[in-house]
């Protein structure tokens, strides 16, 4: 049978974002920014435009300005002199990042374990490319109300991984849930991670500029021993504000690096010259401005203004330490959508996730209160969803008007 069998079922931010358009909802699901991005962005791509050979084809791996201008930022970071050719390679957007790590690096039948709550992305990359798949659940706690509760259960990795495990993914800030994981606690997973000389680990830092309470960004990279194991990915449309640009990019050692360009020289040959080139510019604008400062500070304002609003609301939020998105408890009855209410959306023909009640939530509040949220059942794998029936996820990465009229919205719908 075609391998993408395994993967049909529709995909929830799309189907979402057409949902709120549909029903005239202010669209707080998708993770992507409904303000604009930095001008000096935009005007570097209008610039780049204007040199006939960046409208042409370019090296398969990374455009020589991008990861010349990336070294250059992520040396000090990584505590190295990155080597722009062959420890860098760019991708269409950091999900075709984890793609290219799937398709290049992960043997038919090879295990990949995901923690979750994970973004659905990984799971359906790693059963397209032949990979097998096992959730590491984060465990709350939930005793103060914010994305630290969430812990890795460290005896419960160790039970996980075995000499089969060729991926862990971890991500940091966490989709859905907000967390950032302290040093602490990588260099826990590290020292279980250790045992495994076959194992890579997959660090999803798209987040990584949006962190929160002076928290610092830790990198599973930098911990003793884990360079030369740890493939770091990253996104220049979750950081400068345009995702619809597909501009990723991963960080690791030559050897896992290679095969990563060599993978995109087979799949689209190269990435899209202009943004490339326009990133490369991006980056050494926002060192000069300031611009990563300022980015931090806002998101943490939007995240405040989200929160109170939820809080007002009667949607007790979970608040995140970093990233786009806050989870909010959906277990008051007025949230309850009316048994055989009939809301009903294409995907609740093929789908059995859309019969779930955090489905069914998120469905009422797009067709009658106007505002869309994503269920998070969706980031769990099967035997582990029961935990996001009251759950469902609003992403703060907005403008300022959306976030208070979707607040004023859900208000005159309760
Ligand atoms: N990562 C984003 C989210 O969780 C969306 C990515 C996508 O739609 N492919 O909303």
């Amino acid at each position: 049978a075609p391998r993408m069998d395994l993967v049909s079922g529709p995909n929830v931010f799309a189907s979402f974002s057409q949902q709120a358009t549909k029903h005239g909802a202010v669209n707080l699901g998708q993770g992507f920014p409904s303000f604009a991005p930095p001008d000096f962005l935009v005007e570097a791509a209008q610039e780049a435009m204007t040199t006939p050979l960046n409208n042409q084809y370019t090296r398969p791996g990374g455009n020589p300005q991008l990861v010349q201008a990336l070294a250059d930022y992520y040396s000090p970071k990584f505590g190295r002199n990155l080597d722009a050719m062959t420890e860098i390679a760019t991708s269409t957007g950091a999900q075709e990042g984890i793609w290219l790590i799937i398709m290049a690096l992960v043997g038919e039948g090879e295990e990949v374990v995901c923690v979750e709550p994970y973004f659905d992305a990984y799971v359906k990359a790693a059963h397209l490319g032949g990979g097998t798949i096992t959730g590491l659940p984060l465990r709350s706690t939930g005793s103060t109300g914010t994305s630290a509760d969430f812990e890795l259960d460290i005896p419960e990795l160790e039970k996980t991984l075995s000499d089969k495990s060729r991926v862990l993914i971890l991500n940091t800030p966490h989709n859905p849930t907000g967390k950032v994981f302290s040093r602490d606690e990588l260099q826990a997973v590290a020292d279980v991670v250790k045992k495994y000389p076959n194992l890579i680990v997959v660090a999803d830092e798209v987040y990584e500029a949006a962190v929160f309470e002076g928290l610092t960004h830790e990198r599973f990279a930098t911990l003793d021993g884990m360079w030369e194991r740890t493939i770091s990915v990253f996104s220049a449309g979750k950081t400068f504000s345009c995702t619809g640009w597909r501009c990723g990019y991963m960080i690791g050692p030559s050897n896992l690096i290679t095969p990563l360009q060599g993978a995109q020289g087979v799949i689209a040959f190269a990435g899209v010259t202009p943004i490339e080139v326009a990133v490369a510019s991006a980056f050494k604008k926002a060192e000069e401005t300031g611009y990563f400062e300022s980015y931090a500070k806002m998101m943490e304002e939007k995240r405040d203004l989200l929160v109170n609003g939820l809080r007002d609301v009667g949607l007790e939020p979970v608040v995140p330490q970093g990233g786009y998105f806050t989870l909010c408890d959906t277990s008051a009855s007025w949230c309850d959508p009316p048994a055989g209410s009939g809301y009903s959306s294409p995907e609740h023909e093929t789908d059995p996730l859309w019969g779930r009640r955090d489905f069914r939530v998120a469905q009422m509040f797009t067709e009658d209160a106007k505002v869309t949220g994503i269920p998070p059942s969706a980031s769990y794998s099967p035997h582990n969803r029961d935990p996001a029936d009251n759950l469902l996820r609003f992403a703060h990465c907005k403008e300022d008007s959306d976030l208070t009229e979707a607040v004023r919205r859900l208000k005159e719908f309760k």
